[in-house]
């Protein structure tokens, strides 16, 4: 019987491509020494937020779900009701857990994360945002929190991916993601807590949505007590909910990519 997690706490920080091995970020860096990650993992093409993100909450590829930068927000993702997001795939093995999604870029909670299933949802600006969670974490004890940071994508966009002010906004961004989980300790529930960090794409000359390694190439680090200090090989960002439902022990959760999550925890 695997070891069931209480708690997940995912980070998403935007944009972040594999561009912390250019910046100090101390957490990032000491989870990948601490943990299991994918440096590189590959994201999905193409490499826009909607896509992206739609796959990494759902596990179902772009274009199958059908949604696009255009339409996000608008319509409803397809094949909805055979693939729940991971939001739903909780609500529905525990009907009483907390949920909640605080995301700086709005879309992901009006046309990705379900409504009317009780994920308390927010969104505004990351250093809001990261306080929210601070005090959700402590207040509420959440079973699943996803919070998605924005503005290392706006700095990419503004002043190039890898820049330095890029760069230093993926720093301040790792020190908001390390106060979010540093919540968790001060709630007393870091050793009953999987604590995520992960990104949807990289950028390339101040935009994103080819096939670059710069782009595509994005990472994924996860920590908690009984994961396995390994180098994940070949992970796609498609594999992230049956991960998650996997730590929480809700059962009939396929793995997309058909790989078992099991493998990244010692029991
Ligand atoms: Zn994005």
């Amino acid at each position: 019987m695997a070891y069931k997690y209480k708690h997940v706490i995912m980070a998403g920080i935007d944009g972040a491509g594999v561009f912390f091995h250019k910046a100090k970020t101390p957490l990032i860096r000491s989870m990948f020494e601490k943990g299991a990650g994918a440096d590189p993992a590959l994201t999905v093409f193409p490499t826009e937020s909607a896509q992206c993100w739609c796959t990494m909450l759902t596990g179902i590829m772009p274009e199958e779900h059908g949604l696009t930068m255009d339409n996000i927000g608008e319509i409803e993702y397809k094949g909805k009701a055979e693939h729940p997001d991971i939001f739903a795939l909780i609500r529905k093995a525990h009907p009483e857990a907390k949920l909640a999604s605080f995301a700086h870029w709005s879309p992901i909670n009006t046309g990705i994360v379900d409504d009317g299933i009780g994920v308390v949802k927010d969104t505004g600006k990351d250093d809001y945002l990261m306080e929210r969670a601070c005090a959700y974490v402590k207040a509420e004890l959440p079973e699943f929190l996803f919070i998605h940071f924005d503005s290392v994508d706006d700095h990419g966009h503004g002043y190039g991916y890898g820049s330095e002010k890029y760069l230093a906004q993926l720093d301040l961004v790792d020190g908001y993601t390390a106060r979010v989980f540093e919540a968790a300790a001060e709630a007393g529930i870091a050793d009953d807590t999987l604590f995520i960090v992960t990104t949807d794409h990289g950028g390339i000359n101040g935009s994103h949505g080819g096939w670059s390694d710069e782009e595509k190439y994005v990472f994924f680090v996860m920590t908690g007590k009984t994961v396995r200090k390994c180098a994940i090989p070949e992970m796609n960002v498609r594999e992230i909910p049956a991960i998650i439902a996997y730590a929480l022990g809700i059962p009939g959760v396929a793995d997309a990519d058909g790989k078992d999550p099991g493998r990244l925890f010692t029991e």
